[in-house]
């Protein structure tokens, strides 16, 4: 079940799946040594990974490398199945900033495997998320940048239009494969920039115009 309640003035909304892209942007790719994707690369965390910003991250104890991925999240406003990426625009109702936390040691060895990644992807608090902006309040243009501090030092600053897949065609290609429901958010990938982080971290994140995201590694 989810954990969280998204409040917006549009009402309120309970996440039942958090859906996710990986290397969407090129830089990120290359940097962790994988191949652009010609399709977006999905994966999904339970709901009850998810935070409000402010939570606390434990490290897993079987990770000594946990990363942070700073991402635009997308709130979806209706169940949609099947849509163009037009009526998948329409159904984008709202945004956030979030953390994909990752176990980047844990990754490695399932990718090596050719496993898949939930050991590396999901865990408690392993996907945090700002408050939510409505689209009626915010025209994203996709020249906003994506930004991350680190104890103050900024790690990641790109602009979102360097994405691959764009938001849109992200949600369409999600929904050829099942219905997304109301509720449910996508995290749309991460710029260059990730790193390890370790006990006593704090992490602030943002999207130009969207609410900030914290977050402090135990
Ligand atoms: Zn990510």
């Amino acid at each position: 079940m989810s954990t969280i309640e998204i409040k917006t003035k549009a009402g309120s909304f309970y996440p039942g799946k958090v859906l996710c892209v990986g290397r969407n942007y090129e830089e990120h790719a290359k940097e962790l040594g994988n191949e652009v994707p010609d399709f977006p690369l999905f994966f999904m965390k339970p709901s009850s990974n998810l935070a409000h910003s402010g939570a606390v991250i434990e490290i897993p104890p079987y990770s000594d490398d946990m990363n942070y991925e700073t991402e635009l999240v997308l709130l979806i406003g209706k169940d949609i199945k099947n849509v163009s990426p037009e009526e998948a625009e329409e159904a984008i109702i709202g945004y956030a900033t979030g953390l994909d936390m990752t176990l980047r040691d844990q990754q490695n060895i399932l990718k090596g495997k050719g496993h898949p990644w939930e050991k590396a992807k999901c865990f408690d608090n392993a996907a945090i998320v700002s408050e939510f902006i409505l689209k009626e309040d915010l025209q994203l243009t996709l020249d906003e940048k994506i930004v991350l501090d680190v104890d103050g030092e900024t790690r990641q600053n790109a602009p979102l239009n360097l994405m691959i897949f764009k938001p849109a065609v992200i949600v369409s290609e999600i929904s050829k494969m099942m219905t997304i429901e109301k509720g449910d958010l996508v995290f749309t990938g991460t710029p260059a920039g990730v790193g390890r982080v370790t006990s006593g971290a704090v992490l602030s994140g943002y999207v130009e115009g969207i609410p900030e995201v914290k977050a402090t590694v135990k």
